[in-house]
């Protein structure tokens, strides 16, 4: 996926403040924090959106949403709270399409959200 951005911030081609990189997942600072903290996980497997999953990526989104949580703790967000975010499609505020998980601490979240 030559040209998708999240490619190649996780093959290190374009730079990013990394704060894990495993075999499958690497997750790093949103250049555009909507919080606080805010920290995108993503696979290094290009997958476009959360709709296009089928069941052979069970085991990859669940460590996804384990690393996820294991980067609140390392990062200290647990005290504080946090909130996950995927957004699927454009209208529900996708504009990355390469799936990612957002991870935002250090404020109040609204529910219902926006
Ligand atoms: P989406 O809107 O698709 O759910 O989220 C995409 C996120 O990627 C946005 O929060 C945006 O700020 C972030 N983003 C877009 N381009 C880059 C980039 O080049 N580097 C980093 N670190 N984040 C990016
Ligand atoms: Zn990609």
């Amino acid at each position: 996926m030559g040209n998708c951005i999240f490619c190649r911030i996780a093959s290190g081609e374009i730079p990013s403040k990394k704060v894990l990189e495993t075999e499958d997942i690497v997750a790093f600072h949103d250049v555009s924090p909507q919080a606080p903290r805010h920290i995108l996980v993503i696979p290094r497997r290009h997958i476009e959106k959360l709709a296009d999953l089928t069941g052979p990526d069970a085991a990859l989104m669940g460590k996804l949403l384990v690393t996820a949580t294991e980067v609140a703790r390392a990062t200290g967000m647990e005290a504080d709270g946090y909130r996950l975010v995927i957004n699927n499609g454009e209208r529900a505020g996708q504009s990355v399409f390469h799936i990612h998980i957002h991870l935002l601490s250090g404020r109040d979240f609204q529910w219902p959200p926006g």
